[in-house]
């Protein structure tokens, strides 16, 4: 089997470890590819490449915008060209439905033509200033940070290297990309494209490997200058205190358990289909999951029973036969969602539907779970506070707009929540108390490049995409400038 490698200043090589690493297709646990695994000389490489192409040759640095935005376009149509190969790849990677992976790889080129766009507008600001000094006049202009480390998630392989790469890139900077373990395959695709596109060498690394062993010199080192990460809330903090040495600037968007809250007069049906949406898609490994549905308790019974015949009826398989719902990404995953699961019944949670692996037919193999629903959850039940990160919700009732809304701020994250309701200053009110960086009334999930996405508390800080993601890449430098050269009195007794 050929084995993918790292792409370090322009050429692909493998790992100084020498060791190889297996990609499982988690719909029937078969090795579909070997990566190589790299260590943190492997990353020491990357960063030196990408370091010496930032400031040493500046190539892309130097390039005028538009050149670099020509540059992104061409990258977002060759994403287009291969969408429907990278889509199969993310599939059989992940384990989502194919044509969930194929709307990632459309948000993919979508996001690098939205930043292609953006990089070509205009940028800092002109300032009056006090003419204390004599007339002076001030502006800021962007530029961007150096070398950045970017390292993302399993749940979204294509699509979260594309939030970061694009800004990233359309910015300016030099950058080392440590996709997940778990799901290398279409950055290495995305990468074949840089190449391909002619990204100056060195400009965009790629290193393949574990967290401990390949990310964390990333966190650590300080030749980097800025560290973005997208995971979970332990690892994000493991990588802040890494990051702490050289105060690299950080950006962590992580993990939640976010409330989608729905009172007893919005649209019944709507609220069910979106609730579906909000948990069960992408087999519930969303970081703005609406894992915790709040529900005021007039409508519960009739709500829990609509949610769960929906859920009853899913269908459930390899993600290659399009199915409702794929399987869990790994092993390790579909042990943890299951630990979940029980956890939450031995806590006293009721088990509506599902709380089971679904070993039916051909999915014997794989690690599939069934889309479960506990009902009569309570604030102090480990499934209403910890992230499970998989097809699992948790119900719970109120009776009043205010306990609404303390429930919904009960937990240490901050995400996002949802609002379903006909009364639409309740919807702004309720919103508007929400402690988390992302919202959805009447709706629940839809995210676009164009608009900001990152957490409050414990769900992390930084902004991907909307203009807040490319300002995450960047530094803004104040220009001041004397209008009248020469002495001007003032430092004269
Ligand atoms: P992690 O947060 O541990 O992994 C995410 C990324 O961070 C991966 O690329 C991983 O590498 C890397 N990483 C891990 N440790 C380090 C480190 N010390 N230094 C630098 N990089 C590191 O998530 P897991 O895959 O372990 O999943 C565990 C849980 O995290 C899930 O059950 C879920 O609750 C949550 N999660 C949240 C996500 C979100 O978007 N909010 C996304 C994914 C998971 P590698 O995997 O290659 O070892």
């Amino acid at each position: 089997m050929e084995v993918r490698n790292n792409y370090i200043n322009g050429q692909w090589q493998a790992s100084v470890s020498g060791a190889t690493r297996e990609v499982i297709n988690p719909s029937n646990g078969e090795v579909i590819a070997l990566v190589t695994d790299s260590v943190a000389e492997d990353s020491k490489q990357a960063i030196a490449a990408a370091k010496a192409a930032f400031y040493q040759s500046g190539a892309w640095r130097r390039m005028a915008g538009p050149k670099r935005a020509d540059l992104l376009l061409r990258i977002a149509d060759a994403i287009a060209a291969r969408a429907d190969e990278l889509a199969v790849m993310d599939t059989l990677d992940n384990g989502k439905p194919l044509r969930e992976a194929r709307c990632d790889v459309d948000d993919a080129a979508a996001c690098f033509r939205y930043y292609a766009g953006l990089i070509t507008k205009p940028q800092g600001g002109v300032y009056e200033v006090s003419d204390g000094f004599g007339p002076m006049h001030a502006y800021s202009m962007h530029e961007p940070v150096g070398v950045c480390a970017l390292i993302t998630p399993w749940n979204y392989p294509l699509l979260m290297a594309a939030w970061k790469l694009a800004p990233a890139l359309a910015a300016g900077n030099a950058v080392v990309f440590k996709p997940s373990e778990v799901t290398p395959l279409s950055a290495v695709a995305l990468f074949e494209i840089f190449h391909q596109v002619g990204l100056p060498a060195g400009t965009a690394n790629l290193v393949l490997g574990s967290g401990p062993a390949a990310g964390q010199e990333l966190a650590a080192s300080h030749d980097v200058d800025m560290i973005t990460f997208t995971g979970s809330t332990r690892t994000g903090q493991t990588i802040a205190a890494a990051a702490v040495g050289n105060l690299k600037k950080v950006g962590l968007e992580l993990g939640g358990k976010s409330p989608n809250v729905i009172f007893a007069d919005a649209d019944l049906e709507g609220a069910v289909e979106w609730a579906m949406i909000g948990v069960f898609f992408n087999q519930g490994e969303v970081c703005s999951a609406g894992s915790r549905i709040l529900i005021e308790e007039s409508i519960k019974d009739r709500f829990v029973a609509r949610l769960a015949e929906r859920a009853r009826a899913m269908s459930i398989g390899p993600g290659m036969k399009d199915p409702d719902m794929g399987a869990i990404v790994s092993a390790a995953q579909l042990e943890k969602v299951l630990g979940h699961i029980e956890r939450a019944k031995q806590q006293g949670a009721t088990l509506v539907c599902g709380g089971v692996r679904h070993t039916a037919g051909e999915c014997a193999k794989g690690y599939f779970v069934q889309p479960t629903i506990f009902d009569n959850c309570t604030r102090d039940m480990d499934i209403v506070r910890e992230e499970v990160f998989g097809p699992v919700v948790a119900i719970q009732t109120f009776t009043s707009e205010a306990e609404a809304i303390a429930m919904a701020n009960d937990t240490p994250y901050g995400l996002a929540g949802g609002v379903f309701t006909t009364d639409g200053a309740r919807a702004l009110r309720v919103v508007k108390e929400i402690r988390a960086g992302v919202t959805w009334i009447n709706c629940y999930n839809p995210t676009f490049n164009e608009a900001p996405w990152g957490g409050y508390k414990m769900s992390g800080y930084g902004r991907d995409l909307g203009v807040n993601g490319l300002l995450e890449y960047q530094q803004v430098k104040q220009v001041n400038i004397n209008l009248q050269p020469g002495p001007v009195g003032w430092y004269q007794r």
